[in-house]
């Protein structure tokens, strides 16, 4: 996906990496659905549970599949279909998923449809 692309679907965190075919469109009860996939992954810094730096300690552990509503693209719902990477650190046993600025933890709505909602209650 080129960064205009990225820019228009507001998915510019450097992280995401999407493949060729990046979108697909469902028909769900009669009403056409886009998802966009996407793969979040990145090396951490450091441990979100014990803040240990990463210093080889975290290492990667599979991938967890979440669905993120995003704002509707001329009309249409749209959602990315995200695969996180999930990490294990060795020194506490924890394990924790990729995170995004685009959504927030354990939360399935992007921040900005968010807004969005909060606006038209307004
Ligand atoms: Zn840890």
């Amino acid at each position: 996906m080129d960064y205009h692309t990225k820019k228009l679907l507001g998915l510019t965190d450097k992280n995401f990496q999407f493949p060729e075919n990046w979108l697909e469109s469902r028909t769900i009860n009669h009403l056409t659905t886009h998802f966009i996939h996407a793969r979040l992954d990145y090396t951490p810094k450091a441990c979100s549970k014990c803040g240990i730096k990463n210093e080889g300690q975290i290492i990667k552990n599979g991938t967890h599949k979440t669905k993120v509503q995003l704002l509707p693209l001329r009309s249409v719902p749209t959602f990315l279909s995200l695969k996180r990477t999930r990490f294990l650190c060795k020194e506490c046993g924890a394990t924790f998923n990729a995170k995004t600025p685009l959504v927030e933890e354990n939360c399935y709505i992007s921040r900005e449809l968010k807004q969005k909602i909060a606006m038209d209650l307004a």
